[in-house]
């Protein structure tokens, strides 16, 4: 292999994984590629996500995780210069039914327990920190003030760029058409312009990662569902935290909003039943049916203006956990799929993780998390707060 074409890392997809990952990689003195069959980075599901970062999670793996992510996302305009609308607003997940204050009160104990920041609030307390959440039949909600929201495409772009300025390479436009494999283990990439070398390969291909796990023989179960997404014209901020209504109602599951630092007000729904495939258009059934909920939790919202509607995709798993760790029959292919509906909050807790899995050096804790995202788990639990 020529040694321009040598690397000690490539990683599939420059998307919310695969860009931090680039950065932890780079940092660590690895030589790294990254190859994206688009024009730039973050422009997969990245781009779809609202933006939402919470470490408010119901396993200590994904809380871990993602309260490392939280340091970088808060701290990294003051450390790198660049704008990445962070916003330290609170997630707060609202409880109208005994039902959630039942499951709320029941995963406090142990969020707690893992180190997060959070309270249970009741009603009267809830309305002074969002005067304008519906009171009727409001019991309370819980409050995680740390957790926050900033822009995936701008936080992208600056992973992008510091990874770029520590000495990783990028190619877009190039997609991966298969592995160069060695004696049973990985030893580069095929793409459709060209063969690079590496002990190690990442797959961080978000939708795409099982196509690109099957390429090494490998069958992960990540499939691709839709969610759809909208932006309202900017307005003076009235609203601090993330309000999530985990309430099911007939076509959702639940659904989220909050206000960007620019003053829009950014939400999704869960639809339910799921939306399996990689289709990305809009329907039409979307709006009316999220707008009428979320203007029955805050009735202000009736006077926004939608600006924009959009359409993505969560790369799931079974379980609402990702899919993170080397495989067995690939030795040097590493997972970094099934993100699910937080890609953009894991992504620079998972590039750390990723960085010490190909340096080896991982450390007890890391080894608690990579059995939680294991390839090899049992997959039927089922997450709480997916
Ligand atoms: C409506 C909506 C709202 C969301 N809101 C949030 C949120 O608030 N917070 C949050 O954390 N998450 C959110 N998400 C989820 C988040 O967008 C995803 O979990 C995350 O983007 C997945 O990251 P990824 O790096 O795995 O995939 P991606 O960001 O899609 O990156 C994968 C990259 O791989 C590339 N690729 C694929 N196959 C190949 C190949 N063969 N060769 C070369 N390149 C390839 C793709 O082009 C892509 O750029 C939301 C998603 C949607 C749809």
């Amino acid at each position: 292999m020529p040694r321009g074409r040598a690397f000690d890392v490539i990683v599939i997809g420059a998307g919310s994984v695969g860009a931090p990952a680039a950065v932890s990689l780079a940092e660590s003195g690895l030589r790294t590629l990254v190859v994206d069959e688009l024009p730039s980075a973050g422009q997969g599901s990245n781009k779809r996500a609202i933006g939402g970062l919470r470490a408010t999670h119901s396993d200590p793996a994904k809380i871990r995780v993602s309260l490392r992510s939280l340091e970088i996302f808060s701290t990294w305009q003051e450390r790198h210069g660049d704008k990445i609308e962070w916003h330290k607003g609170g997630y707060i997940f609202v409880a109208y039914r005994e039902e959630e204050e039942k499951s709320l009160k029941e995963l406090l104990v142990f969020q707690k327990a893992s180190g997060l920041n959070i309270d249970w609030l009741d009603r009267r307390e809830l309305l002074e920190v969002v005067p304008d959440l519906n009171p009727h039949g409001l019991v309370g909600g819980t409050l995680s003030p740390d957790d926050g929201n900033a822009s995936p495409l701008l936080a992208a772009h600056a992973f992008f760029s510091r990874a770029r300025r520590l000495g990783a390479e990028f190619r877009f436009d190039e997609r991966v058409t298969g592995l160069v494999m060695n004696g049973g283990r990985v030893a580069g990439v095929r793409t459709d312009k060209g063969e690079y070398g590496a002990q190690a390969v990442i797959d961080a291909a978000g939708g795409a990662a099982a196509d690109v796990a099957l390429m090494a023989g490998i069958e992960i179960p990540v499939r691709p569902d839709s969610h759809e997404a909208a932006v309202t014209e900017p307005v003076t901020r009235f609203l601090e935290p993330m309000i999530v209504d985990i309430r099911p109602a007939p076509g959702s599951a639940n659904y989220y909003f909050y206000q960007h630092d620019t003053g829009q007000v950014i939400f999704c729904i869960t639809p339910s039943p799921s939306i399996w495939g990689h289709d990305v258009r809009e329907t039409s059934g979307f709006l009316p049916m999220v707008a009428k909920r979320m203007v029955e939790t805050i009735p202000r919202l009736k006077n926004l203006r939608v600006r924009r509607t959009w359409r993505g995709l969560y790369p799931m798993t079974p379980d609402g956990l990702p899919v993170v760790g080397e495989s067995r029959e690939a030795p040097g292919f590493i997972l970094a799929a099934g993100m699910c509906g937080q890609g953009f909050m894991l992504g620079p807790g998972i590039g750390e993780l990723l960085s010490r899995l190909v340096r080896k050096d991982l450390t007890r804790e890391d080894g608690q998390t990579l059995s939680y995202f294991s390839p090899y788990r049992d997959f039927s639990g089922q997450e709480k707060l997916k």
